[in-house]
This record gives structure tokens, C-alpha cells and sequence, in this order.
């Protein structure tokens, strides 16, 4: 840190990051700090990216599954494919005729 003894300031670079909900946050690094990708969102918590137009998608949240979650998804995945096995049916039925 010879630098700051002798009263100078280091150079700094000045980087912008946006979140998925429009917030801005400007953050300064130290010119020999590697600047990372993403930056965490101090407003909202979510990623935010240094391209204003694009920022990172707001990460998957997992809601907690009781079991009982799991038996219903499994269900509805079982009517959907019974549902697809009948539409199937139908259209070689049709295309049959
Ligand atoms: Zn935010």
C-alpha cells in the first residue's frame, strides 16, 4: 500500500450493474480488481448485470414440495399423457380415414 502513504489515490474504475428490476448500482473497484460478471442486487437481491439492457435472469426459486405436492404433479403428469395418448389416437385415426 505505498501508494496511499504517499498521499496518492489509486486509480479506480466506476461499473455499472442492473438487475432484472431495472435498479442501477454503481460500484467502484480498484483499477487491478478484477470486475466481476454479476453483481448481487443491494435493493432487491437479485443478480445484476453490466448490460443495462440485458440483465441476468432472476434465479429458479424452489418452493418447498410436501409430499402430498408431489403425488398431485405426478397425477397431473399422468392425465397429461393420457390426454396426449388419446389426441395421438385420434389424429391416426384421422389421418386412417
Ligand atoms: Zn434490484
Amino acid at each position: 500500500m505505498g501508494e496511499s502513504e504517499r498521499g496518492e489515490s489509486a486509480p479506480r474504475v466506476r461499473v455499472g450493474f442492473w438487475c432484472a428490476n431495472g435498479h442501477d448500482t454503481r460500484i467502484v473497484f480498484a483499477h487491478d480488481v478484477e470486475v466481476p460478471e454479476t453483481w448481487d442486487c443491494p435493493r432487491c437481491g437479485l443478480p445484476a448485470g453490466q448490460d443495462q439492457q440485458n440483465p441476468p435472469p432472476p434465479p429458479r426459486t424452489e418452493p418447498y414440495k410436501t409430499h402430498l405436492a408431489y403425488v398431485r404433479e405426478r397425477r397431473s403428469d399422468e392425465d397429461g399423457a393420457a390426454l396426449l395418448e388419446e389426441a395421438l389416437q385420434r389424429l391416426r385415426a384421422r389421418r386412417g380415414a
